[in-house]
Protein backbone atom coordinates (compact mmCIF):
# COMPACT_ATOMS: atom_id res chain seq x y z
CA UNK A 1 0.00 0.00 0.00
CA UNK A 2 1.40 3.16 -0.99
CA UNK A 3 1.20 6.17 1.30
CA UNK A 4 0.49 9.64 -0.52
CA UNK A 5 2.51 11.77 1.37
CA UNK A 6 0.95 15.26 1.67
CA UNK A 7 2.79 18.03 0.97
CA UNK A 8 4.73 19.40 3.76
CA UNK A 9 3.60 22.64 4.31
CA UNK A 10 6.15 25.29 5.63
CA UNK A 11 4.59 27.26 7.87
CA UNK A 12 6.34 30.71 8.34
CA UNK A 13 6.37 32.19 11.25
CA UNK A 14 7.87 35.52 12.26
CA UNK A 15 11.39 35.63 13.31
CA UNK A 16 10.77 35.60 17.01
CA UNK A 17 12.62 38.64 17.46
CA UNK A 18 13.92 39.46 21.38
CA UNK A 19 12.27 42.98 22.36
CA UNK A 20 15.01 44.22 24.57
CA UNK A 21 13.50 46.93 26.98
CA UNK A 22 14.62 50.61 25.52
CA UNK A 23 15.10 50.95 29.18
CA UNK A 24 17.61 48.35 30.09
CA UNK A 25 19.34 49.14 26.46
CA UNK A 26 19.89 52.37 28.08
CA UNK A 27 21.00 51.70 31.30
CA UNK A 28 18.69 54.26 32.86
CA UNK A 29 18.15 53.20 36.56
CA UNK A 30 15.01 56.24 36.72
CA UNK A 31 12.62 57.81 34.37
CA UNK A 32 12.23 61.05 34.54
CA UNK A 33 9.03 62.11 34.12
CA UNK A 34 9.62 65.49 31.90
CA UNK A 35 11.08 63.43 29.37
CA UNK A 36 7.82 63.64 27.78
CA UNK A 37 9.64 62.93 23.96
CA UNK A 38 10.91 59.64 25.72
CA UNK A 39 7.51 58.72 27.50
CA UNK A 40 4.96 59.79 24.36
CA UNK A 41 6.92 56.52 22.69
CA UNK A 42 5.30 54.31 25.31
CA UNK A 43 1.43 55.67 25.27
CA UNK A 44 -1.04 55.32 22.57
CA UNK A 45 -3.14 57.62 20.43
CA UNK A 46 -5.57 57.60 22.88
CA UNK A 47 -2.85 58.01 25.34
CA UNK A 48 -2.89 54.71 27.57
CA UNK A 49 0.28 53.48 28.61
CA UNK A 50 1.09 50.82 26.46
CA UNK A 51 1.49 47.17 27.49
CA UNK A 52 4.33 45.44 28.08
CA UNK A 53 3.99 43.03 25.64
CA UNK A 54 4.08 45.87 23.23
CA UNK A 55 6.83 47.70 24.28
CA UNK A 56 8.88 45.17 25.30
CA UNK A 57 9.70 47.09 28.26
CA UNK A 58 10.89 45.14 31.48
CA UNK A 59 8.81 44.60 34.50
CA UNK A 60 10.92 47.11 36.41
CA UNK A 61 10.74 49.62 33.70
CA UNK A 62 7.41 49.43 33.35
CA UNK A 63 6.55 50.21 36.52
CA UNK A 64 8.62 53.35 36.83
CA UNK A 65 7.64 54.42 33.41
CA UNK A 66 3.67 53.92 34.48
CA UNK A 67 4.92 56.13 37.29
CA UNK A 68 6.60 58.53 34.99
CA UNK A 69 3.60 58.69 32.97
CA UNK A 70 1.22 59.34 35.52
CA UNK A 71 3.01 61.85 37.01
CA UNK A 72 3.36 63.74 33.80
CA UNK A 73 -0.59 63.48 33.51
CA UNK A 74 -0.85 65.38 36.57
CA UNK A 75 1.67 68.08 35.56
CA UNK A 76 -0.57 68.47 32.25
CA UNK A 77 2.94 67.16 29.96
CA UNK A 78 0.82 64.49 28.89
CA UNK A 79 -2.97 63.65 28.22
CA UNK A 80 -4.87 61.59 29.98
CA UNK A 81 -7.03 61.02 27.28
CA UNK A 82 -6.21 61.32 23.47
CA UNK A 83 -7.87 64.32 21.54
ZN1 LIG B 1 14.24 47.52 31.63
Amino acid sequence: MEEVKAPVKKVFKKAPRKKVCAFCQEKLEAIDYKDVNRLKKFITEGGKILPRRMSGTCAAHQRLLATAIKRARITALLPFKGE
